[in-house]
């Protein structure tokens, strides 16, 4: 009876031992799963910043998971109105982020205050980190500059920018995603 009764408590330890392992799991599982969404969009499957790899999606897609601003600007190759972005004035120290696919592309370092009304930087991130075409509409010969990622329009490049490279990256803030540096 003894033994029989050792065995039950065992058993019921065991299970319920168990039972605490299962949930710790569940635990560590849902933080993980908390802290990957910290850095991704629940929304948009595309956004990360860290995984480089070039995407391949259609207007229609990113038509579903972009806001309504946001899409007018990346995909149609719209311009927001000078003065009204977020991040004309702005002067944190930190990274751009491409706000359709979380690619990296201005460091806070290489901004500078431009007269425009809109974001301006001297130089990209990374050289790849943007892509350039040829943009003759309105009537105007320009240089667009999409995001080397997702391939969304970003804005214009200029040759009125300071030292050293005296290049402008007139950007729209729409388009981009500010990530503050950490000490
Ligand atoms: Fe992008």
């Amino acid at each position: 009876m003894k033994t029989r009764s050792a065995f039950l408590t065992l058993l019921i330890a065991s299970l319920l031992c168990f039972g605490c392992s299962s949930q710790a799991q569940k635990t560590t599982s849902q933080n993980q799963n908390k802290n990957h969404m910290d850095t991704t969009n629940l929304k948009n499957p595309y956004y990360s910043r860290t995984d480089t790899t070039v995407l391949n999606v259609s207007d229609e897609e990113w038509k579903k998971v972009l806001p309504e601003d946001v899409y007018y600007i990346a995909r149609n190759k719209g311009t927001e109105r000078a003065f009204t972005g977020k991040y004309w004035d702005f002067e944190g120290n930190g990274t751009y982020y491409c706000a359709c696919c979380g690619n990296a592309l201005f460091k806070s370092d290489a901004k500078f205050g431009s007269s425009c009304g809109w974001p301006s930087f001297y130089e990209s991130i990374r050289p790849n980190s943007v892509i350039y075409k040829q943009d003759n509409s309105y009537g105007m010969s320009r240089v667009e500059v999409l995001c080397g990622r997702c391939n969304g329009h970003l804005g214009h490049i200029f040759d009125d920018g300071p030292a050293p490279t005296y290049k402008r990256f007139c950007m729209n803030s729409l388009v981009l995603d500010f990530e503050p540096d950490t000490k």
